[in-house]
This record gives C-alpha cells, sequence and structure tokens, in this order.
C-alpha cells in the first residue's frame, strides 16, 4: 500500500481529553474541561426545543444545499446565498479552501502559531508551506507575510483573533494589508471568536467583501453558539470563489438536526449577548488572577487567555489534570512554557481559582 508522501508520518489530530476519560484515570468525580473554547453554558434553549421537534426526521437525506440556512445567513450578512459556504464545521471549509486552491506547485503563507488545521490542510495538498513567526505581541506580522508571497501563492491566512493567543489585528492593519495582497492570492480571514470580540477597532470584514473579491471570512456556530457537537460552520467569499470550490463540497455534509439547530441559534441573539457579557466579566477576573501571579497575559478579544508562565506547559498541564481541570499545555501550540484556558462560566472560574495558586506555587518552586 503506497499512501500519499506528504501523509506519510503525518500525527493525527489530538484533541483534548475526554472529560470521562479523566475521571475514570484520576478517580475524580468532578472534571471542568477548559481546553477547547466551547461555551460553558451550552447553547440557546431554543436549539434545544428546535431539535426535539425534528428529532423523528432522520430518515430523509437533509437539504444538500443548506437552503434555510444558507438564506439565514445570507439576510444576516446582507450578501448573496450564493457567497455562503456551508461546512461541517468550519475546520471544512478550510479543508474545501485547500482542496479547492492548492497543490504541488502552489504556496501557502500563515502565521505561526496559528490554528492547526491550515498547515495540516495544505500539506495533504502537497502545497509549500510558509509559515511567518507573530510578533513579540502576539500580532500577525503583517509585512512580513506580505513579503512572502510570491507568484506561487494562493491562500494567506489570517486568524483573527488568532488561536492560540488571542490577539486581535485591527481593522486598519487589515485594510492596509488586504490593499498590498496581489488580487490572485485568497486572504481568508477566520473569525471563530467574532462574536466574542470587544474592541471597537476590530475588522467588519463582511462589509469589505464588496471591495476585496478575494476575501474569505470563516464564522463557526462551534464557540459563542455553543454547537460545536453538532458541526456547523460557514464561509463567506465573493460569489465566484464560493460557486467554484463547490464541487468539492460531499454532497449532504451538514445533517438535518444540525441545519435546523443552527436556525434556531441564529434567532436567539440575546444569548450570544449574554454569553459575550459573563465572559468579558469572567476573562477580565482570570486575568486579574494571572497577571497578580506575576504572568504576563496575551490581550485576548475571544473566549480563553494564553498565559505565559514560565513553566513547562505539559507539566502545568499535568497538575491541573491532576486536580480535575482539563486545560491546554502551550507545548503543542508554539509556546512551550504556556498555558490556554478556556473561560469557564462563575462556578467553573471559581473552581480554579480554589486550586490555582497551590498548584503554581507548587510548579514555581
Ligand atoms: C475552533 C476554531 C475553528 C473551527 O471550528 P469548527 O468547530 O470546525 O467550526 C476554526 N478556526 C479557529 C481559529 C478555531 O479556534
Amino acid at each position: 500500500m503506497l499512501v500519499k508522501k506528504q501523509i506519510r508520518g503525518l500525527p493525527a489530530y489530538a484533541p483534548g481529553k475526554p472529560i470521562a476519560e479523566v475521571k475514570r484515570e484520576y478517580g475524580l468525580d468532578h472534571v471542568i474541561k477548559m481546553a477547547s473554547n466551547e461555551n460553558p453554558y451550552g447553547a440557546s434553549p431554543k436549539v434545544a426545543e428546535r431539535i426535539a421537534m425534528v428529532a423523528s426526521e432522520t430518515a430523509i437525506y437533509p437539504d444538500g444545499y443548506g437552503t434555510e440556512l444558507r438564506e439565514a445567513l445570507a439576510s444576516k450578512h446582507q450578501v448573496s446565498e450564493k457567497q455562503i459556504m456551508l461546512g461541517n464545521g468550519s475546520d471544512e471549509v478550510i479543508q474545501f479552501l485547500c482542496r479547492g486552491f492548492l497543490s504541488s506547485n502552489t504556496n501557502t503563507v500563515m502565521a505561526t502559531p496559528s490554528f492547526s488545521q491550515y498547515k495540516l490542510n495544505a500539506t495533504i495538498e502537497d502545497a509549500q508551506i510558509i509559515e511567518v513567526p507573530v510578533t513579540s505581541s502576539g500580532d500577525h506580522d503583517l509585512e512580513a507575510m506580505l513579503a512572502a508571497i510570491n507568484e506561487q501563492t494562493r491562500i494567506v491566512w489570517i486568524c483573527n483573533p488568532n488561536n492560540p493567543n488571542g490577539v486581535a489585528l485591527s481593522r486598519e492593519a487589515f485594510r492596509h494589508f488586504l490593499d498590498r495582497v496581489p488580487k490572485e492570492c485568497l486572504v481568508v480571514s477566520d473569525e471563530a471568536y467574532y462574536e466574542y470580540v470587544t474592541t471597537d477597532d476590530y475588522p467588519d470584514s463582511v462589509s469589505l467583501l464588496s471591495h476585496y473579491p478575494q476575501l474569505v471570512v470563516l464564522r463557526t456556530f462551534s464557540k459563542a453558539y455553543g454547537l460545536a457537537g453538532l458541526r456547523v460552520g460557514y464561509g463567506i467569499a465573493s460569489e465566484s470563489v464560493a460557486q467554484a470550490i463547490d464541487p468539492v463540497r460531499p454532497p449532504f455534509n451538514n445533517n438535518a438536526i444540525a441545519h435546523q439547530a443552527a436556525l434556531a441559534a441564529l434567532e436567539d441573539e440575546a444569548f450570544i449577548r449574554l454569553c459575550k457579557e459573563k465572559n468579558q466579566q469572567e476573562k477580565q477576573r482570570l486575568r486579574a488572577y494571572f497577571e497578580k501571579e506575576g504572568f504576563f497575559v496575551y490581550p485576548s478579544e475571544t473566549n480563553f487567555l494564553l498565559v505565559e508562565t514560565g513553566i513547562p506547559g505539559n507539566q502545568l498541564f499535568q497538575a491541573f489534570l491532576e486536580k480535575g481541570f482539563i486545560l491546554r499545555s502551550g507545548e503543542a501550540l508554539g509556546y512551550p512554557t504556556g498555558i490556554r484556558i478556556s473561560i469557564g462560566s462563575k462556578e467553573e472560574n471559581d473552581a480554579f481559582l480554589e486550586v490555582a495558586p497551590t498548584i503554581f506555587n507548587t510548579c514555581k518552586t
């Protein structure tokens, strides 16, 4: 058997540890997962109601075009439904873009550290990967990224705010960047944490689509909307880009229950506002605590914090795990002495703050 060369030896995605496994392994009754930036308040109650209503509708294939959801998103964003690319999570839209635009004689430019899926999918397509280190403040180095773009560059990835550090790019910087990227190169703005952003200096990238036909905006229902388990994400692009890559999409890539759940989630804007507010409050509280410990915390526009502790990430990960907290070690994320923590609910953060000082004290010495 000859698997293609670019995936030989490629490690499979290592997900955060599941709660049930941690409970069993460490004999814990209570485990709190603060590793994958899910919404600690779940989803709008309207979602479960809608799912119950359609729970028996499983025998018929879903609407492959996702007409209803497409129309709802088009109306929300004031774009044509033909500009929407629905994915089984925005991860899948990343895959479509790579499949549609990258091949062995092309390259793609991205920041490092950034979200792992750009590199993975580009590698599978055998494209050359050009990684540009973020600046010391954690920002995309846009000048260096521009300098790295050449005639073979098909996609440049902007993760805004960036995962894993939470740092956001300003409107001005983004526009200035778009003005200088060659028209043949796609600019993908991955905005998975859009709903959590509070700075008023954040780009309104959807409104930029009409000026910049090579722009692609990614959004997801997995984070603030609380539908990570159902897998719905989408891209918004020019009609020609969206239509060009549509043939690579599997015919029924979102299931029928997920369609309805996403529609119900979209209707409850009050829920998103409330989650954003609570996230902001709790984020300030955790940030203040980490700073009191003397750690550097990246300015985050998301629902997670990257904390530079000076302690090996895996060591801290292990110490918190044994106390029933699943965090994300910075070691696999490009920050060897960092730890990434998703902002929990008030109760979850209370519990975290109760055990954290002892753990940090033990690890610091
Ligand atoms: C979580 C995340 C996604 C993917 O989410 P899906 O569940 O696939 O929609 C995409 N980009 C970034 C930066 C993320 O953090």
